[in-house]
């Protein structure tokens, strides 16, 4: 059995970074950038109006000036503006020649082609030419992508941004007595249930996963859903990782060729970890406990897939909150508990066993007891991981 730290650096050390692929800006939020990328242009590219106003190149109090033209959004005036002239102008229209402020509209009465300028402002109210960004300004990579950078791209005028290809993910899980959700299970059979979790936390990741057919307990069962693998980055087995009877994982991924890096982990629950190469791909086989399968899916492959995206290997973020009720101290093995997280602190649910998924529906957090944490008292605080 080895620690969690360790088994997170030994994923890392087998976790590849995909490939680079260009997709359409549309595509890029929640991706990540996997080069950097320039500012196709300067914004805003000329000096631009931020108000509704009159462009003029001097005004004081009590000014009256002639309004010779107009600057709108998309349609600048050509002139060039004098003293004693202004040009009407608008929002993100470009400032004329020869002009040095807008002065806005509540500041001024018009009467036909005259104004009279009743205040002027300290500020200009003109955005300056490159005030955003300039030709060239770069967006470093690696970067995951969200909204504002989207933006900001667009406005860069990058239509195509390279990214990290998703990692292909094959799931497979394993076991006589699972069915697929909405068939008919007989008496002696329950659903697969973390494998559509495990979709679930992959897709979210950002991961391209594919549930391969459920492997039944022999061998030629599972040497079938592994030679359905094909191109995936990263195949993920789900049960059969013990030592039961029925436990070919091990002995099956051997067989193929398994370069095995460790298996067991000091955690709870989610002691029966394994992960190794497996031909071009990696491979981690997680224990087929609902719980145990979905904390080792927040706790390990979450990591890995932001790897495999090009980010900093980095274990799940963690923060802090004060504990609601006392805790008894731990074992021997890094303890993920589910929890509830309120503006009041962090609840521990007192029932913890690993096949309770309904326990793990009702958590938003995962409190971390490291190794032999002695007993805790409401207000301690304890360290978390966000659900
Ligand atoms: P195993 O590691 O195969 O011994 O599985 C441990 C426990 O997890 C058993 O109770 C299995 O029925 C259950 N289990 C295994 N795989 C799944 C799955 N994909 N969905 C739900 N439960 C599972
Ligand atoms: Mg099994």
């Amino acid at each position: 059995m080895i620690p969690v730290a360790r088994a997170l650096d030994a994923l890392f050390a087998l976790a590849r970074p995909t490939g680079v692929e260009a997709v359409p800006l549309i595509r890029a939020n929640g991706r990540v950038l996997a080069q950097e990328v320039t500012a196709k242009r300067t914004q805003p590219p000329f000096g631009a109006s931020a108000m509704d106003g009159y462009a003029v190149s001097e005004a004081t109090q009590g000014s009256i000036l002639t309004v010779i033209g107009e600057s709108a959004a998309g349609h600048g005036f050509d002139g060039s503006v004098s003293t004693g002239q202004a040009v009407r102008i608008f929002t993100g229209a470009p400032v004329p020649k020869g002009t040095t402020r807008v002065v806005i509209q509540e500041d001024v009465t018009r009467n036909g082609d005259q104004i009279t300028v009743n205040a002027v402002e300290t500020g200009t109210n003109i955005r300056p030419a490159g005030g955003d960004f300039s030709a060239g300004t770069a967006i470093s990579a690696p970067r995951l992508l969200g909204p504002n950078d989207i933006a900001l791209l667009a406005a860069m005028n990058i239509a195509e941004v390279p990214v990290y290809r998703k990692p292909r993910v094959a799931l497979i899980s394993t076991g006589d007595e699972l069915v697929m959700p909405g068939e008919i299970p007989g008496p002696d059979q329950i659903i697969a249930s973390n494998t559509f979790g495990l979709h679930a936390l992959l897709t979210d990741l950002g991961a391209e996963p594919r549930l391969l057919p459920i492997a039944r307990d022999n061998e030629a069962s599972l040497r079938h859903a592994f030679s359905l693998v094909d191109d995936a980055d990263l195949v993920v087995t789900i049960g059969g990782a013990s030592v039961g009877d029925h436990d070919l994982v091990a002995k099956v991924a051997g067989d193929l060729g398994l370069e095995r890096s460790f298996y067991k982990v000091a955690m709870r629950p989610g002691k029966p970890l394994m992960s190794g190469r497996l031909g071009k791909a990696m491979m981690v086989g997680l224990p087929g406990n609902p719980v145990s399968a979905m904390v080792c899916g927040h706790v390990f492959l979450a990591p890995v897939v932001r790897a495999m995206l090009g980010l900093e290997p980095a274990p799940a973020r963690r923060q802090a909150a004060p504990l609601r009720a006392p805790l008894k101290a731990n074992g021997p093995r890094e303890h993920y508990m589910r929890a509830h997280l309120s503006a009041q602190g962090v609840q521990v649910f007192e029932r913890q066993d690993s096949s309770l998924l309904s326990v793990l529906g009702a958590a938003n957090a995962l409190v971390v007891r490291p190794p032999h944490d002695p007993a805790r008292d409401t207000g301690d605080t304890v360290d978390y991981i966000p659900l």
